[in-house]
């Protein structure tokens, strides 16, 4: 007869093997330097390009803004390693307290960082879409998560979610430590969960993934038609600085240069759907007529599966 507690003593190794694991914590993020695009404005341009060993999954725009009582983040990044690099850079600019994050979208290479704020703040709100708070709700987040852990080997590793805790919606305007907020949506732009965070004294449009500066996007949880409407929103703020979710800032040619992207794509699919072509054989017409963007990062990674969603938004608009 098998000893009764062979089994118990085979788990405990097994049990301290995985706390081990768990404990265990990626390297430090290097400094990103924090650049000035407006009074008390700064943003993080992050590398571009999809997670990696290299860039540690590391990927997006976290953006800050020093008010008079607090300091404002703008998606601090994809891992607890980010936002903790965020915050060294907001030291060497401020004291101040970290009083409110804003997340734009449930992709977590712009919001697991957000761990490495509640850890040093405590206190601070952080907002998010309803929408997105639901897609948390649902595993997005783990999701992502797991996704970045193998894309990254493990660099992200100690990551934990910390979802918004609240709520922002179209047409919000919040004051918090002294700095004006006003919130954009669009419903079914890149993600379904997108909102665009305007500084009106400041006149900066934080765009979120609803536009990315020489970065082709994932368009899989978002619409073509959507994200044009997002973007035609974004041009008709009186804001003159454009913070994409990847790549540059700059002015209003950041969202008109993404705009003629989407639109011209979506635009080709429905003339050749009309003509009566399937997404296989429209794909090498629409892909040379695009030739302006071919030196987008991820272009030739992407840009298939663009003309693939769109087709299939096309078609399905058309029923
Ligand atoms: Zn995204």
């Amino acid at each position: 007869m098998l000893d009764p507690y062979l089994p118990r003593l085979l788990f405990i190794p097994l049990l301290f093997t995985s706390l081990a694991m768990a404990a265990e914590r990626g390297p430090a993020v290097p400094d990103h330097p924090a650049e000035r695009i407006a009074e008390d404005v700064y943003v993080i341009h992050g590398p571009l390009g999809v997670p990696s060993v290299e860039n540690q999954g590391f990927i997006n725009n976290p953006g800050f803004v020093i008010g008079r009582d607090g300091v404002i983040v703008i998606d601090p990044g994809s891992s607890v390693q980010t936002g903790e690099m965020v915050l060294r850079q907001i030291r060497k600019l401020s004291d101040l307290p970290v009083v409110a994050v804003f997340n734009t979208h449930i992709h977590g290479d712009h919001w697991l960082a957000n761990q490495a704020i509640r850890d040093a703040y405590p206190d601070a709100k952080i907002f998010g879409h309803e929408e997105m708070r639901r897609l948390v709700e649902q595993g997005e987040g783990k999701a992502f998560l797991a996704t970045l852990m193998r894309m990254t080997e493990g660099a992200v590793a100690g990551t934990v979610e910390v979802p918004p805790d609240h709520s922002a919606a179209q047409g919000d305007e919040l004051v918090l430590g002294g700095v004006t907020l006003r919130i954009h949506y669009e419903a079914k732009a890149h993600s379904h969960s997108d909102i665009m965070i305007e500084l009106p004294q400041q006149k900066v449009l934080f765009l979120g993934d609803n536009v990315m500066n020489r970065r082709m996007g994932r368009m899989d949880h978002g619409t073509f038609g959507g994200n044009i409407a997002a973007i035609e929103r974004a041009l008709a703020t009186p804001a003159e600085i454009f913070v994409p979710g990847h790549g540059k800032t700059g002015g209003r040619e950041v969202p008109e240069i993404y705009l003629g992207y989407l639109t011209r794509l979506k635009g080709a699919v429905v003339r050749h759907y009309e003509e009566g072509l399937s997404d296989f054989e429209m794909s090498p017409l629409i892909i040379r007529s695009l030739s302006q963007f071919h030196d987008w990062v991820d272009f030739q990674r992407n840009v298939g599966r663009h003309i693939s969603l769109a087709y299939l938004e096309v078609e399905a608009e058309l029923f």
